[in-house]
Formats: structure tokens, C-alpha cells, sequence
């Protein structure tokens, strides 16, 4: 297959796009972003990679480390963790708290923002060192030692993160997690600043193809367990959009609101895209059109 000529033709047809959406702005440091910037990679299992524009370019990966991080709690806790997150698909907006009230503190899946807050609770009492055991985990998945956290874009969040404190105050009240709100919440936005690239991304989502056994700073995790993460990037990896994005792409798959999406073609190849202008689901335009010419061009997808 020609990813090459594939990627370049698909940049012609999105264009069209380009202007179409805006940045992700309730995040005062994001909205400071270049809006007008695109990078697409995408890396193969046997390792090779089709870098195409600004694929070395490192944007905030946000919700892209829900994927990380559950990682780590299924390697850590196995099925206990679904007593305390579901895993079905919300069919609501990333930072909605209606139903969480509604099914009393238990969120409905580990990439809401509820179930992502209960995740990270579980990282702050079962790691030793949570800011350097997370990080080392996101290095040694992309195999690059710079990868780091951005401070600004973290505290910013946490300036204006008043939706994400009630969700923490709500889940706090029904006995869902354990650590104190405030430091559950840092740790959350701290995982969410973490910058990558396009093609850092792509790398460090090759293990989820579930092509060979995962072993990474001491975490292991089975193909079994790497099936599953896969059907909850499926159902539930874009928020109220994970209908249109499995219908439009067919691949499992994971947005952030830096304008990131990864998505996987299991045992054959991770592709990362980003622009980031937002659809009004907090989706990438650019990018989730990309996906869907990817996998209609070239016929690979999971249906
Ligand atoms: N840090 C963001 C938030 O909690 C992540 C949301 C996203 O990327 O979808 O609102």
C-alpha cells in the first residue's frame, strides 16, 4: 500500500476544511494554539512510518493519555477496576456531570472525563512516584526520553477547571475515589498536558495493535486486556461522537481537545493526526476527516 501517496492525496481533499472549526479555548494556555497547523503519521507494525507535514511538530495530547493511563490501572488492578468505572458509551459531551449524578458516582467509562478522574485516583494509591512512574511509562511506549508534561498548559487548567472539580467533588461524595480532590485533580491535568507528536503518537500506540507481548517500564499487560482497551477506544473513544467516528472510520481510536486523534488498525498499524481546530463535539475537523479518507482509500478497517 502507498501510505505515502495515500497521505498526500488526502491532504488535498481536506483542505476544503482547513478554516472550519476552532481551537479548544476553555483551556486559557490552548487557546494561545495556531490553529492553522496539520501533521499526520502513521507507522506500520513491521516500523515503517509515513511522516507526513507537521508530524514531528508536539501538541497537548489531553484526553490522548486516558488511553495511557488506563493502561497502566488494567496492568495494576486487572477487572477490579470496573467496580469503580463502567464501560459502556456515554452518548454525552467528554465533561458532562449529568449522568453521573444520575448513576450515583459511578462513571460510565474509563475515557469520560469522570471515569479518566477515577483512573487517575487509582494511579495516586497504587504508584510510588505517580509524576515519574506515568511519564517513564509514556517514554519508553514512544521511545523518546524528552517527552514531558507542560506545567503551563496543566495549571492553566486547573485555573479555569470548574467543571472537572465538580466531577471530582461529585465522585468524591459517593466514595469513588480515595486521594485528596485537589491532588486528584493536578494529577489529572498533568497527564493531560503531556505533548507528543504525530509520529511520537503513532509509535507509542503500536502495542495497542496487539501485535506482540506488552511489556513497558515494568508493566504488562495481555493481548486479552489489550483486545478490551480496544473495544473501549471503539465505543467509547469520542465522547458523544463514537457512533459517527466508528461509522466514518472503522477503526477504535482516541481524541483529544489539542486536536489529536489516534486510531488503530489491529496487528497492522497506529496512525496519529492533528489540526487543531474542534468540531462542537471537541473532535478534531481535519483529523477525523483524514481517518475517514484512510480507511476508505485504502480498505483497511476493522469492518
Ligand atoms: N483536559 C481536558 C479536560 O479535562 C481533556 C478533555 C479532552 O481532551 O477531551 O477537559
Amino acid at each position: 500500500m502507498d501510505y505515502k501517496k495515500i497521505l498526500e492525496d488526502i491532504y488535498l481533499e481536506i483542505r476544503p476544511y482547513e478554516k472550519m472549526g476552532k481551537q479548544a479555548d476553555y483551556i486559557p494556555a490552548l487557546a494561545k494554539v495556531n490553529p492553522d497547523q496539520f501533521g499526520m503519521c502513521l507507522e506500520s507494525v513491521s516500523g515503517e512510518v509515513y511522516p507526513f507535514m507537521q508530524s514531528d511538530t508536539r501538541f497537548s495530547i489531553q484526553s490522548i493519555t486516558k488511553v495511557f493511563a488506563l493502561a497502566l490501572v488494567l496492568s495494576l488492578k486487572g477487572e477490579d477496576l470496573w467496580k469503580r468505572v463502567g464501560k459502556e458509551p456515554s452518548g454525552t459531551a467528554f465533561n458532562s456531570l449529568v449522568q453521573l449524578e444520575v448513576e450515583r458516582g459511578i462513571p460510565r467509562n474509563p475515557f469520560i472525563n469522570a471515569g479518566a478522574i477515577v483512573l487517575t485516583d487509582i494511579l495516586l494509591t497504587e504508584l510510588k512516584d505517580p509524576d515519574n512512574e506515568f511519564i517513564t511509562f509514556v517514554r519508553a511506549l514512544c521511545g523518546s526520553d524528552s517527552v514531558n508534561y507542560n506545567m503551563e498548559v496543566a495549571v492553566s487548567e486547573r485555573e479555569k477547571g470548574y467543571l472537572n472539580a465538580a466531577i471530582a467533588n461529585m465522585l468524591k461524595y459517593h466514595g469513588t475515589i480515595e486521594n485528596d480532590i485537589e491532588d486528584v485533580l493536578m494529577f489529572y491535568f498533568k497527564m493531560c498536558s503531556v505533548e507528543m507528536s504525530c509520529r511520537e503518537l503513532a509509535k507509542a500506540f503500536i502495542p495497542f495493535t496487539n501485535i506482540s507481548p506488552f511489556y513497558y517500564s515494568g508493566y504488562k499487560l495481555t493481548s486479552s486486556q489489550i483486545k478490551r482497551m480496544n473495544a473501549i477506544m471503539q465505543t467509547c473513544g469520542f465522547y458523544d461522537e463514537a457512533g459517527e467516528f466508528s461509522y466514518l472510520v472503522g477503526l477504535p481510536g482516541k481524541s483529544g481537545v489539542g486536536g489529536g486523534i489516534v486510531a488503530i488498525y489491529p496487528m497492522r498499524y497506529a496512525v496519529a493526526v492533528w489540526s487543531p481546530r474542534l468540531n462542537s463535539r471537541g473532535n478534531s475537523v481535519m483529523g477525523i476527516k483524514a481517518l475517514e479518507l484512510l480507511t476508505t482509500a485504502t480498505q483497511e478497517s476493522i469492518f
